[in-house]
């Protein structure tokens, strides 16, 4: 039997690029799937995928991570659809060029510029945006998603972290503060639940090329930018990562056989990244 057959899974930013992984391989290892995107057309996409497979069935549904009422609605959804739920990967997620500087050090007088986006003129609203998409995003559909956990005293919770939580990368500042906030929630909801069955982790991705990040990675020929050669000079392993290289840790950190006595963790899978001082 797969290891999470009769299972219910909610992940969301399932529409994306690493998360519609995730929840094709949670259907492979049996669970039910509901695919939650902000987008219904990626969603319906993968769960379309998903249901030509074999494995355990999928449901396509809207929601915004951001707004109760629509999480309250996709719960009422999924349980009609699927039951009660007992995994949710916390999965949307990411960063805005509203949130981010456009040089990496402060010059002597750029402070008078008004053609670049210096620390003194980030916009209020963009970091509040990235940092309620990835912190709030993440707290409020657990809120949702989690109750029918605490009744049933048995459920994993899997958050999305980054490398900007361990030590944040220049130009964004917004992305990185609230990385380093869904790794200290991780922590502090692990030990919130822990006397209720619930284990709840995170996986901190390196450096994977996706459609949010493939302008600041690659050029247009795709060739790598100036940034990206520093990442990868940053990764031991000296090369991105490739999302199906996430799914053995997502499946670890699901599987109660495998880590029943796990929680709290942050796995980085990164290449050596958070390892490396660079020297
Ligand atoms: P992606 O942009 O491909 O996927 C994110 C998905 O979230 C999209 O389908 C989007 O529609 C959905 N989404 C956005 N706002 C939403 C909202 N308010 N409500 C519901 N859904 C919403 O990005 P990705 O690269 O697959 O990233 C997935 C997660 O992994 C994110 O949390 C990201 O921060 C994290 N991450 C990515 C990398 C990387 O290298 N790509 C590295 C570290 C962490």
């Amino acid at each position: 039997m797969a290891v999470l057959s009769g299972k219910n899974a909610v992940i969301t930013g399932a529409g994306g690029v690493l998360c519609s992984k995730f929840a094709e391989v949670v259907a492979e290892n049996g669970a039910n799937v509901a695919v939650v995107d902000l987008n219904l057309e990626s969603a319906q996409k993968i769960a379309d995928i998903i249901n030509a497979k074999n494995g355990g069935k999928a449901v396509a549904v809207q929601a915004n991570v951001l707004e109760k009422a629509s999480l309250q609605a996709a719960y009422e959804k999924i349980h009609a659809e699927l039951g009660d739920i007992n995994i949710l990967i916390n999965g949307a997620g990411g960063n805005n060029p509203k949130g981010t500087t456009s040089e990496e050090y402060y010059h002597d007088g750029d402070i008078d510029r008004t053609d670049i986006q210096t620390f003194f003129n980030l916009d209020e609203s963009g970091v509040r945006f990235v940092f309620d998409l990835n912190f709030l995003g993440t707290l409020m559909p657990t809120q949702v998603f989690a109750q029918d956990m605490v009744r049933a005293k048995d459920g994993v919770i899997l958050n999305v972290s980054s490398m900007n939580a361990f030590c944040p990368l220049t130009k964004i500042p917004a992305y990185s503060g609230a990385k380093a906030a869904v790794s200290n929630f991780t922590q502090w909801l692990a030990v919130h639940f822990a006397q209720t069955g619930i284990r709840v982790n995170a996986v901190a991705p390196g450096f994977f090329v996706t459609a949010q990040n493939e302008k600041l990675l690659l050029n247009p020929d795709g060739s790598l930018t100036p940034r990206s050669n520093k990442i990868i000079s940053g990764t031991p392993m000296g090369r991105f990562g490739k999302p199906e290289e996430l799914l053995g840790t997502v499946m670890y950190l699901l599987d109660d056989n495998a880590s029943g006595f796990v929680t709290g963790v942050v796995i980085p899978v990164d290449g050596g990244f958070a390892a490396y001082s660079g020297v």
